[in-house]
């Protein structure tokens, strides 16, 4: 007998956002050779890491090639000065206070937001907000947690949640029951943003129907205005019912270096079959020491220098520069009468396509006639389709050109 495969990973639809959108472009490119492509697709950025993060990530470098300094195998959970760092910088200003214990470093919010799920039963009903992340719906449909595509593009068994121009992207609570709850704000890749209030009534669902929130706030140092909470455990309660998620990514450049952290609450409780409360930490933990041997030294060392003074002059520096793109964005398209979204608390801009246009046509248009590259919001659901995603990650120049050669276009 052969080796079976996984089946559920059959049920993955066949190409990938990103890798259509690659064929795209490359096709064009091709056929055109001589254009310049201007990329605002993926949500990749373009600064390159700070003086201060390049000094420590360097230093521990030099530690590591000193017999008396170096490190091998670090802790799995991430080291406790980071963790110190992150609580105390992150939380605390916030009123809100972790155990060390509580703080899991490790290498992407990618990584920790795709493999939570396997420490939850194969029963649970997940939602998701829609449009959405693809990586929490992809990794529960490879569990096994969902039947196959619907003709409406939805995963059978998957709870959807849409967020459309008509209830101003926020989410309705789940009508019927579910367990697991994705919410990812500041959103990907709408751009928008919960109140306090609006995220309190998550919040309470959860508490009334013993269900988890998987809070991504991979964005959350993009946030500019006053309402929208930086951290759902801002919420009271939020603790028993929350499990959260950040990044150093998009807050500091770390995609191609690699650190993201994930809050586990001890308060926070799941049950086994015969109904006894068991610890979400603990079982985060074992999975953890079991299947991750942490980030390397030099990248903690990176990452906490984030948070120095200098650190965080750098940083803020960066993300004003990334949300001034945000705003050229934002003004030219308002200019041109397009309906926008977000841009404001977050990277992206979630453009409604003119004249009811589908998502890919949207794209084709604005890649042959502008040559710029976007995500059509077909991508992230079936509530995406008739929007098409921006992101303010390229430098300032190509932004400035890329909006004036949309600026030329007639719709
Ligand atoms: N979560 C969201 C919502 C994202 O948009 C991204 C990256 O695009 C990630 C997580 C991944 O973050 P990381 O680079 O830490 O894996």
């Amino acid at each position: 007998m052969a080796v079976k495969i996984n089946e559920n990973y059959l049920l993955l639809q066949n190409s990938y956002l990103f890798a259509e959108i690659a064929r795209r472009v490359e096709k064009f490119q091709e056929e055109n050779p001589d254009k310049d492509v201007i990329r605002m697709g993926i949500g990749d950025v373009t600064k390159p890491l700070s003086p201060t993060v390049i000094k420590a990530f360097k230093d521990a470098v030099d530690e590591m090639a000193n017999g008396n300094t170096f490190k091998g195998y670090g802790p799995e959970q991430g080291y406790s000065f980071l963790a110190e760092t992150i609580v105390k910088n992150d939380f605390n200003p916030l009123g809100i206070d972790l155990d060390l214990d509580e703080v899991f470093i490790s290498d992407g919010a990618k990584c920790d937001t795709g493999n939570i799920q396997e420490i939850f039963d194969l029963n649970n009903i997940v939602a998701v907000t829609d449009p959405v992340y693809p990586v929490y719906v992809d990794t529960n449909v490879m569990a096994g947690r969902t039947g196959p595509i619907n003709e409406e593009d939805r995963y059978e068994g998957l709870v959807y949640l849409p967020c459309v121009e008509e209830n101003d992207f926020v989410p309705e609570l789940p009508k019927t029951h579910t367990d697991l709850i994705y919410l990812c704000y500041p959103n990907n890749p709408t751009g928008t943003t919960l109140t306090k209030n609006q995220l309190a009534k998550f919040v309470k669902y959860a508490q009334d129907n013993h269900a988890i929130i998987l809070f991504d706030a991979a964005y959350e140092k993009f946030i500019t205005e006053e309402d929208v909470p930086h951290s759902i455990y801002e919420i009271e309660g939020a603790k028993e019912v929350a499990i959260e998620f950040r990044s150093f990514s998009k807050t500091a450049g770390f995609t191609g270096t690699r650190c993201a952290y994930t809050v586990v609450p001890k308060d926070l409780k799941a049950y086994d079959s015969d109904g006894k409360e068991q610890s979400v930490n603990a079982l985060w933990n074992r999975r953890q020491t079991t299947k991750f041997n942490g980030v390397s030294y030099p990248v903690q060392k990176a990452a906490e220098a984030t948070y120095s003074n200098e650190g965080k002059k750098e940083i803020e520096e960066n993300i004003a520069y990334y949300m001034k793109n945000s705003q050229v964005i934002r003004d030219s398209l308002t200019k041109l009468g397009l309906n926008i979204y977000g841009g404001i608390n977050s990277p992206y801009i979630w453009i409604k396509t003119p004249n009811n246009m589908d998502s890919w046509t949207f794209f084709d248009l604005l890649l042959n006639d502008a040559n710029v590259v976007g995500t059509p919001g077909a991508g992230f659901g079936p509530s995406g389709e008739g929007y098409l995603r921006l992101t303010a990650f390229n430098t300032l120049e190509n932004t400035k050109e890329a909006m004036d050669r949309i600026s030329e276009l007639s719709f």
